[in-house]
């Protein structure tokens, strides 16, 4: 049974209940991460519908990735209310824009162009200029800054100029317009629209049809909007449109976590829009329900380091949560070492009782995963990459959705039944196959529709049907059924998402910040990058680097800039306060240690190995035993296979 409205209040704090209930005016939601900013949201929605303030079909909820909608539709569905939209913006257009274009331009929506390199790579071509694949990336992303900022080929080169872009990939910006202005031509003759177009005609349909701009704003009445310090200038327009001359708008984000500037993200939006809607009212969420005191102190100490509006702006974390074990802070010889220790400590947490499923590995670069992802296969343990989108694209997964489309249209057998049936002839059985390999992986996806197939059917009423719609919406959203597997992810993709363990690797300087970021402006986002993929960590958080890309290479990298303060060499004296490291010459393991019941710096190598402040307070009893329990368990590992945390006298 759903929640009632009184038991969705009693699940928030003060604060959170205000952004629950408050109506009549525009909504701000300013707040750090893991503060419940998408709780509050999701229990906003399901408070007004169960209050009867608002009807379901009337409400647009938008978030900035297809995983996140994912994950906001699967909340809302928890809290009873599985009607309602929860969207990317680009979803949210193109659904529009399907519906809208035949009437406004007449025939069907042209096609969709998956990606946008063939075309810009013509594009060059015409115009003579040479490009390899490197620089086609770069302006490919250049394109796409031009268009969510709404700038004109004409607009592109001083708009450049000012938000210091001065040119890429060896052209300046003026070639840069040229080049915007022959894509337009490609995707015109080719009759293809792609990505921004879909928003651009959006906005051009709702400015220029009332009715369509009617229509629209009937259906949509109240607007939700998280991740909000990520929106676009084309986003903002389009959110503006949807709305009219109405207010009911509430919006949350964290401008520390703007990570999209890149791409054209503007978190002005998110801090000035108390300017933009005058009657506005801003909440201020401050107590962190997510993560460990140690964790939120990490995560503290990397926006005490930030410039610029990142620090004007930042709001401190308050911990709620009682202590956890220390943060570790590794560092190994090269990148396969690094890759082989975080597979080597991982399998050691599921032999301690850790699902694999609660663990991720955050990398900044997506080049990243492979040397994880082999070092997790050796060891046998399950693993799913997050944005890599490749779930839905596996032959046995596309085959299975066709057939299982096909079965609806049968419906003898008993739905769970049918599925298996489907699925036997894929090559699906009860029990694994042998071994590792293409046939065990094809296995796994298979077992994974099973039990996506379980859990929908699972519902009340639910049949086949939902099993293959719940199948269509998550290969739309690309986000792939939970295996019981470690989760590798870029920090982009790790946005708005919490694990109990989180590895965070290759935090060096050169990959965090990448070395392509030059200016201070670039070098904020990668802090705040860092920033959004240490505080995704809700108990145990490992931040690991590697000295050299190869192996027997002469490792020239140096932990990243932004550990400053975090790893902080000699101790500190007894007393300091302040967060301690060890760096030991054995494997040049380097340990963040606080105290595991109070979480004071421990100083002493004997308070280190015991996990304790010398004069705890809190250090009586169970906690103490407990932290025993876990040096010598620690110890015990150490000695066997290679140590990770070294900790000598
Ligand atoms: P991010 O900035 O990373 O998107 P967020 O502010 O959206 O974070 P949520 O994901 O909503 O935070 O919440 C973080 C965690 O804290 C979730 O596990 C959530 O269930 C929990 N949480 C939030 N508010 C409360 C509360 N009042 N009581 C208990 N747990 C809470
Ligand atoms: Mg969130």
């Amino acid at each position: 049974t759903p929640p009632t409205a009184e038991q969705l209040l009693e699940a928030l704090d003060p604060e959170q209940r205000e952004v629950a209930t408050s109506f009549g005016a525009p909504l701000c939601v300013l707040a750090g991460a893991g503060t419940g900013k998408t709780r509050a949201i999701t229990h906003r929605i399901a408070h007004g519908v169960a209050t009867g303030r608002m009807d379901p079909k009337h409400v647009l909820a938008v978030t900035f990735t297809a995983k996140a909608a994912a994950e906001m539709r699967s909340r809302l569905r928890d809290l009873g209310v599985p009607a309602v939209q929860a969207r990317t913006f680009h979803s949210a257009a193109l659904r529009q824009l399907r519906h809208f274009w035949p009437r406004v331009v007449g025939g069907p929506m042209p096609e969709l162009m998956p990606q946008k390199y063939a075309g810009i790579g013509e594009a060059c071509q015409r115009l003579h200029m040479s490009v390899d694949r490197a620089a086609l990336r770069d302006i490919v992303a250049e394109v796409e800054w031009s268009r969510v900022s709404m700038l004109t080929p004409e607009s592109y080169p001083a708009a450049a100029e000012a938000a210091q872009r001065p040119g890429v990939a060896g052209f300046d910006s003026r070639s840069i317009s040229r080049i915007l202005t022959q894509y337009e031509e490609v995707k015109k003759e080719r009759g293809v629209l792609d990505f921004e177009d879909v928003l651009l005609h959006m906005v051009g349909f709702l400015t220029e049809r009332a009715d369509v701009a009617r229509e629209v704003r009937s259906q949509y009445r109240h607007l939700v909007v998280d991740e909000y310090q990520d929106v676009s200038t084309l986003q903002h327009a389009l959110l503006r449109l949807w709305l009219g001359s109405s207010d009911d708008l509430c919006v949350v984000g964290d401008a520390a976590q703007t990570i999209y500037t890149f791409a054209g993200a503007r978190a002005s939006f998110l801090l000035d829009f108390g300017k933009e809607f005058p009657r506005a009212r801003t909440i201020r969420l401050e107590r962190n329900y997510r993560s460990t005191p140690q964790i939120v102190r990490v995560a503290n100490t990397v926006l005490d380091g930030a410039r610029g509006r990142t620090r004007a702006s930042r709001l401190t974390l308050v911990a709620q949560r009682p202590a956890g074990p220390p943060p570790v802070v590794e560092h190994f010889a090269d990148d396969d070492a690094e890759a082989q220790g975080t597979a080597a400590r991982i399998a050691e947490l599921i032999e301690e009782g850790r699902s694999a499923s609660d663990m991720a590995v955050l990398f900044r670069t997506n080049s990243q995963s492979e040397a994880l992802e082999q070092a997790l296969t050796a060891r046998g343990i399950g693993y799913l990459v997050r944005g890599g989108d490749r779930f839905f694209d596996r032959q046995e997964v596309r085959r299975a959705m066709v057939t299982l489309r096909a079965a609806t249209r049968v419906e003898q057998l008993e739905p769970d039944r049918a599925v298996r049936d489907v699925l036997t002839q894929l090559g699906w059985s009860p029990n694994p196959p042998e071994g590792t390999g293409a046939l065990r992986e094809r296995w796994d996806s298979l077992q994974a529709l099973v039990g996506l197939a379980d859990t929908v059917l699972a519902r009340p009423g639910a049949g086949l049907p939902e099993v293959v719609r719940e199948l269509e919406e998550r290969a739309e959203a690309q986000s792939a059924p939970v295996v019981d597997g470690v989760t590798l992810a870029s920090v982009h993709a790790a946005k708005g998402l919490e694990w109990p363990v989180v590895h965070l690797v290759g935090a060096s300087d050169g990959l965090l910040p990448i070395s392509m970021a030059r200016t201070a402006m670039e070098i904020e986002e990668e802090r705040r990058l860092f920033y959004v993929a240490l505080t995704r960590a809700r108990d145990l958080l490992t931040i690991s680097w590697a000295a050299a890309r190869t192996p027997g290479a002469r490792g020239s990298r140096k932990p990243s800039r932004f550990l400053d303060g975090i790893i902080a060499a000699p101790a500190e004296p007894a007393g300091g306060g302040g967060a301690t490291a060890r760096r030991t010459g054995r494997r040049g393991a380097t340990v963040y240690s606080e105290c595991t019941v109070c979480g004071e710096a421990l100083v002493s190598a004997r308070e280190q190995r015991v996990g304790r402040h010398g004069g705890c307070p809190a250090g009586a009893g169970e906690k103490v035993r407990d932290a025993l329990r876990t040096w010598r368990a620690q110890r015990a590992r150490e000695q066997g296979s290679p140590p990770f945390a070294v900790l000598t006298d």
